[in-house]
């Protein structure tokens, strides 16, 4: 039997319509319109069309929402001097640095900078050790995505066997760290996990965040599994003629014709996760607003 599809565009849709409703509320009796502050240095195409729609849906849910878009030579400190006039900036709730920077600046030095209540990322020190301790905290926006299309699909996820493929501090590790938070066993695997086929047979839940294309195999997965694929990659046409011609398309990190033959559940790619990332980062927006103002 194939695979049932976890629709990215209907939950994502779902996520904003619940924000935009709260927004409106927040707005209407407390006079707090939660905003978003995104920072982009440099020009990496992709991180262009991610900051855009960043700043699109941001308004379009009803907040505030700025974007600085600074050169690629832009000194780090200068980078640090503007995090901390947000991190003052009462109108701005939620501060974003889009990653990566260029190499001339050091990442974490700028992320320490964050004030972790505005730290909608999540990838302060402070916000990943509350995660990490299980308290609340504000959570990186892509895993976020993933919990509530597995909760949405299998409802209670207590006792499930779910494995991690991916061990970073923006996808795999918060992953694994809100699994274990909803009662799954969790294993996280990574480049030097031995057997990698074999562990993921072993998971009720599945989740790669590898970004390597279409590497997890139809055999690699437990009949009837639910199987989120977080991993979005470009690659070439397999068509000779269309790949000469430069043409490109996204894939996840698993092969997925072969892979909805064998799971319960699947995301597609594209339309997937990719598509609820940007949905619960302004669900993080009204979190850190309401919790600033003390109506958390
Ligand atoms: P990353 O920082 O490069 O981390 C990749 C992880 O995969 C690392 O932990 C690495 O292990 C592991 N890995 C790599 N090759 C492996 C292999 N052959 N076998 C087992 N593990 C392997 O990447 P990321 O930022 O987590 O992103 C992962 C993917 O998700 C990318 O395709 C990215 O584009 C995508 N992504 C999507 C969204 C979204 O909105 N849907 C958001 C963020 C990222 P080591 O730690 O041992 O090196």
């Amino acid at each position: 039997m194939a695979a049932q599809i976890i629709d990215g565009k209907v939950l994502a849709e779902v996520v904003r319509a619940r924000v935009t409703a709260e927004v409106t509320q927040l707005v209407r009796d407390h006079g707090l319109k939660p905003g978003l502050a995104v920072i982009l240095v440099g020009d990496d195409a992709a991180s262009q069309i991610y900051v855009r729609s960043k700043g699109e849906q941001s308004l379009a849910a009803g907040m505030h929402s700025v974007t600085h878009r600074l050169p690629a030579d832009t000194a780090e400190g200068a980078v640090i001097s503007l995090v901390r006039q947000l991190n003052a900036d009462d109108a701005i709730h939620g501060v974003l640095v889009q990653l990566p920077m260029p190499g001339h600046i050091d990442e974490r030095r700028v992320l320490d900078a964050l004030d972790p209540a505005k730290d909608v990322d999540g990838l302060t020190i402070a916000n990943a050790g509350r995660l990490a301790s299980g308290l609340p905290a504000l959570t990186p926006a892509t895993p976020l995505g993933c919990m509530i299309m597995l909760r949405e699909t299998l409802g209670d996820l207590a006792g499930q066997r779910a494995v991690v493929v991916g061990r970073s501090v923006l996808v795999g590790r918060p992953l694994a760290q809100l699994l274990l938070g909803a009662n799954c066993t969790v294993t996280i695997a990574h480049s030097k996990t031995r057997d990698l086929p074999g562990l993921c047979r072993e998971a009720d839940i599945l989740c790669v965040a590898m970004g390597r294309p279409e590497m997890v195999r139809g055999d690699w997965i437990q009949p009837g599994a639910a199987v989120i694929d977080i991993g979005i990659n470009r690659v070439p046409f397999r068509d000779p003629v269309q790949a000469a011609a430069g043409k490109t398309k996204v894939v996840g990190d698993v092969a997925f014709k072969e892979a909805s033959k064998v799971a319960g559940w699947i995301t597609p790619v594209p339309g997937g996760v990719g598509l609820m990332t940007v949905a619960c980062l302004l669900e993080n927006t009204l979190t850190a607003a309401k919790r600033i103002k003390g109506l958390a």
